[in-house]
């Protein structure tokens, strides 16, 4: 197998194709501290895409109960069981020096399910460690929603007494979750039929409809179990991020690049999507005032989900405060600490690119911020803390204005002669 260069993981690794990178990658971050589970993104994706016969069992978009839910049930378990079995001393991340925008996380010593296909000595003609669900594993999408982890791991228990941050002793964490259009999409990887590519204009992996034979590959090859089987056409299907609203052919969009339907529908404000720059060699091309980059690599507070599986995957989350950082950083990596830390305690710029979250549909591609005066000086947690009422831009492909917003917001009287109506 070639060996390509995964910069998530910090290193190289082996994967079935040559690395071949788009100009422009679809990529997101959602905000976990935000999401109150109320699955207006799940019911928006429902309702565009996947509302016909035979996709009755398909959730493009979900949302899960983490550390009980999972959709289908276990995914996440199961596959970093079988890589543990696969490699069971070595699945562990070391610390290096980070080189920057290349190795951000440190180095993942351990083997991705690229890798340990090869170690498990698989027979059949599998290219990529994965697993197909059981049809009763995809039929409860949101099983165990609002369970937490009780006293001594129980689940569905609560504690007696309260708890303070940082951790909170019964937890629970809503995940949302949508194909991460991988960088090296595993689905892609283990297709026999080459059905399965990534547009080079943009890095959305979609599924030809009429090359698929439903061999299920896929499925089984996917680690986060975003392609799904659809008994009456025989063919698989995945998340099409939307591709007519990126890409601005919708009628809707006005010619312009907007996000998905599932972005656009977030009554938490937690998600913002964008096309981000690829350099020659897969990693982030310097994009200073990209709200994405920005929020991914220079204020790292938006971390990659499971990225020791290794596809690269473009979905980046601000992980959620409360939850045990073990937990956290199986999931989305050594980082954690530091992008909780930051999330907590806010810069200037960081507060201020936090509001352009779901101020408007259209894709933003870069952000400018106005200096305004000091509105707040006080300590929380033990720091100090200030904030001013900057103004920040959002700015459109073409470079126009999208819309401006401030830090404080701002407050409706409601004139008396209306205080009860509605
Ligand atoms: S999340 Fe799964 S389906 Fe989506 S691109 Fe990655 S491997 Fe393919
Ligand atoms: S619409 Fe937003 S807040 Fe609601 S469940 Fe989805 S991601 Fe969470």
């Amino acid at each position: 197998m070639p060996n390509v260069k995964n910069w998530q993981i910090g290193r190289e690794m082996a994967y079935p194709y040559d690395a071949r990178f788009p100009e422009k990658q679809f990529a997101f971050v959602f905000n976990i501290n935000r999401c109150i589970a109320c699955q207006s993104c799940t019911m928006a994706c429902k309702s565009t895409w996947t509302f016909s016969k035979g996709q009755e069992h398909m959730w493009w978009a979900n949302v899960e109960t983490k550390p009980y839910g999972g959709y289908p049930q276990s995914w996440d378990v199961k596959i970093l069981k079988m890589l543990r079995d696969a490699d069971p001393e070595g699945q562990y991340w070391r610390e290096k020096l980070s080189d920057g925008r290349y190795a951000p996380y440190g180095e993942f010593n351990g083997k991705t399910i690229f890798e340990a296909n090869d170690a498990t000595l698989r027979t059949e003609s599998s290219r990529v460690l994965g697993y197909l669900p059981t049809d009763e594993e995809w039929t409860s999408p949101n099983i165990y929603e609002d369970n937490p982890v009780g006293p001594k791991g129980v689940r569905n228990e609560l504690h007696t007494t309260g708890t303070e941050l940082p951790v909170h002793d019964t937890w629970f964490f809503y995940l949302a979750r949508i194909c991460n259009h991988c960088s090296y999409p595993a689905c892609l990887a283990a297709c026999p039929r080459q059905a399965i590519y990534k547009r080079p204009e943009d890095g959305i992996v979609l599924i030809d409809q009429e090359q698929c034979r439903g061999y299920r590959k896929c499925v089984e090859a996917c680690p986060y179990k975003k392609t799904m089987y659809r008994g009456n056409t025989r063919v698989s299907e995945k998340c099409i991020a939307c591709y007519p609203r990126v890409e601005g052919s919708d009628p809707e969009t006005g010619g312009q690049p907007m996000e998905t339907r599932c972005m656009a529908a977030c009554i938490g404000q937690i998600r913002m999507q964008g096309l981000v720059s690829i350099d020659d060699d897969g990693t982030w091309a310097e994009d200073r005032q990209h709200p994405l980059y920005y929020l991914v690599h220079v204020a790292q507070v938006a971390l990659p989900l499971y990225p020791q599986l290794g596809t690269q995957p473009n979905g980046y989350y601000i992980p959620p405060r409360w939850v045990p950082r073990t937990y956290l950083e199986q999931m989305f990596g050594p980082g954690v600490e530091r992008a909780i830390e930051r999330y907590s305690h806010p810069d200037r710029e960081l507060l201020a690119v936090l509001q352009l979250f779901r101020r408007s549909n259209r894709i933003i591609f870069r952000y400018e911020i106005e200096e305004g005066p000091l509105v707040y000086e006080g300590s929380y947690r033990g720091k100090d803390v200030r904030i001013y009422n900057d103004t920040v831009i959002a700015f459109g492909a073409r470079g126009e204005e999208l819309f401006r917003t401030q830090i404080e917001e701002p407050l409706h009287v409601r004139e008396p002669i209306h205080a009860n109506s509605i």
